[in-house]
């Protein structure tokens, strides 16, 4: 894998999803960390989003929840907009944060996206059922993909709808990742009436897809797909440019230094092949876009 690195190429790419230590449980990487390997990359900006999942487990102090004022705090004014940045500048930085929906903290969430001044949230379901696809693969992978992918889809669905003011829909495949069979690939015929639903509400929202490399590197790594196989379906894609889906991010979704940038120009190499240009991040919740074609 070589990392993307636009460096001199006079191309303008946002990786808009990346995790730090000390705010979510599961990152290894300092700030300043992820700030050198973005300038390295030569990216034109960088956001950190941190987990803010409420409700995960009954327990009395939630790791995975963010404590937003101090975050707000701490990063706000270090912000730097990637639309404002001259010759010799760091790359942009963006605020973000990713807020893990469940069926029963919508309103919660929302709430947080409208108190605080974000540039924008991302909106996610890593959980089904209450049970966590990694420490509970029983619960969730006796059924067979179609169903399964199904109520996923239905869940990313719903959450897009009550969340409406997230502005990016992240790793819709997310479950595909740990399920224990080989071959476990998210497609468009698993569920092709929930995509289309998802697609309409994301249409609706004006909110953009993700495409998140860590299911990119999970299906190659884990599953048996050769590089061009373990990239997302085709027919998904096409499904969401129909349904009026014109910007996609495409996001390391880096816990720690060295998956930073992973399989990101593999991906937008494979994006610009069906016609996928425009690469999309948002500054004080305004979209902004970029063409990057490799
Ligand atoms: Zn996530
Ligand atoms: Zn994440």
């Amino acid at each position: 894998m070589e990392r993307l690195n636009l460096r001199d190429s006079g191309m303008k790419f946002v990786e808009t999803h990346n995790h730090l230590t000390g705010w979510s449980p599961d990152a290894k990487q300092t700030f300043e960390e992820l700030e050198a390997i973005s300038t390295e990359r030569g990216l034109h900006g960088f956001a950190i989003s941190d987990h803010h999942d409420l409700d995960v487990f009954a327990t009395e102090e939630n790791p995975w929840e963010v404590d937003v004022p101090s975050y707000v705090e701490t990063f706000y004014n270090r912000r730097r907009m990637p639309s404002k940045r001259g010759a010799g500048d760091k790359p942009g930085f963006l605020l973000s944060l990713e807020l893990g929906w469940t069926p029963h903290n919508g309103v919660q969430l929302r709430e947080i996206d409208e108190q605080y001044p974000f540039d924008y949230t991302i909106v996610a379901v890593h959980f089904y059922d209450g049970y966590d696809p990694f420490l509970h693969r029983d619960k969730i992978y006796f059924q067979n993909f179609e169903e399964l992918y199904t109520s996923a889809i239905n869940m990313i669905e719903q959450s897009a709808r009550e969340l409406s003011c997230s502005r990016i829909v992240a790793h819709y495949d997310f479950f595909s990742r740990y399920a224990p069979e080989d071959k476990s690939k998210m497609l468009y015929r698993h569920a092709p009436d929930s995509f289309d639903t998802l697609f309409r509400t994301m249409r609706d929202n004006e909110q953009i897809l993700e495409i998140n490399t860590g299911t990119i590197s999970a299906m190659f790594r884990h599953k048996g797909y050769t590089m061009k196989e373990a990239m997302p379906d085709p027919q998904i894609l096409k499904r969401y440019r129909e349904l009026g889906g014109r910007f996609l991010t495409v996001a390391s979704d880096a816990h720690r230094v060295e998956q930073n940038g992973r399989f990101v120009k593999e991906a937008i190499a494979y994006l610009n092949s069906l016609g996928f240009e425009e690469f999309a991040w948002f500054e004080e919740r305004e979209l902004h876009y970029s063409r990057v074609v490799l």
